[in-house]
């Protein structure tokens, strides 16, 4: 829900000269698909929503991304660091992988056009579809989901303009992705947001967290306060999108020049 909140606030102030998002149609592809990849760092995690999103196909990715990042952390762990036995919350909880995964998409669109937009809308959309209906996802077979989001891919790219993706699409799966990481950044564990680039007294994958009194525990009341906080954005959102009254709020709130 938070990524989907950014995502709607995020698509008013793209340059434009990405070429992408004027209408309020193509504002809600884009939150779909920052809802959908806020979801995707916890891919280290083989019981998370996005590792279960296609059934055995995502475990097997999901085991395969906690095995490599448990071992990229042994491998350029600081003196300080202690050995990694879980790779959950490491490599894919870095802005480094943020800045990757959606460089990569856009670079996947530039090399294979189509296809690769309509697989990237597939699967992001799919996980949109997971991430913002969990009750009804959770209800039915993941088969059923899958359908979903195929119809969905499809119907998003006969409507929108070929033009539209590219850097677009790239730029919401990062936004998507940082959402996430602001999310568990709050939470009393922290993340290695900078690791293992940035070196702290011998350690290179330190967690970055909030100050104590600040940060909430995962499932606690706090975040079911922020799940219905920012539902109740999303909705208003979707109000001011339609009405075409939002791009105008963000220029003002950023103080951007029109
Ligand atoms: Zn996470």
């Amino acid at each position: 829900m938070s990524g989907a909140a950014v995502g709607l606030a995020v698509a008013q102030i793209l340059p434009p000269e990405w070429g992408g998002v004027t209408t309020a149609t193509e504002t809600f592809i884009y939150a779909g698909l920052t809802a959908g990849a806020a979801l995707l760092p916890d891919l280290d995690s083989p019981s998370a929503t996005v590792s279960r999103s296609f059934g055995p196909i995502t475990q097997v990715i999901s085991r395969f991304t906690e095995n490599t990042s448990q071992a990229f952390v042994n491998i350029t762990r600081g003196r300080r660091d202690k050995h990694c036995n879980n790779g959950h919350r490491t490599l894919t909880h870095t802005i480094w992988s943020a800045l990757a995964t959606g460089a990569g998409a856009t670079a996947l669109i530039g090399a294979y056009g189509k296809p690769a937009v309509i697989g990237l809308l597939f699967f992001f959309l799919g996980l949109g579809i997971r991430g913002l209906l969990p009750e009804w996802s959770k209800s039915v077979d993941w088969l059923w989901v899958t359908a979903a989001s195929a119809a969905l891919a499809i119907g998003v790219w006969n409507y929108a303009p070929e033009s539209s993706f590219g850097i677009v699409l790239g730029s919401a799966i990062t936004v998507g992705c940082v959402t996430h990481m602001l999310g568990d950044m709050a939470t009393k564990a922290g993340i290695p947001a900078f690791a293992p680039l940035l070196p702290l007294k011998g350690r290179r994958w330190w967690n970055l967290k909030l100050p104590k009194f600040l940060s909430i525990r995962a499932d606690g009341p706090a975040d079911r306060f922020l799940l219905f906080a920012f539902s109740v954005a999303v909705i208003v959102q979707i109000g001011l999108v339609s009405s075409g009254n939002m791009r105008t709020i963000m220029v003002n709130l950023l103080h951007l020049p029109v």
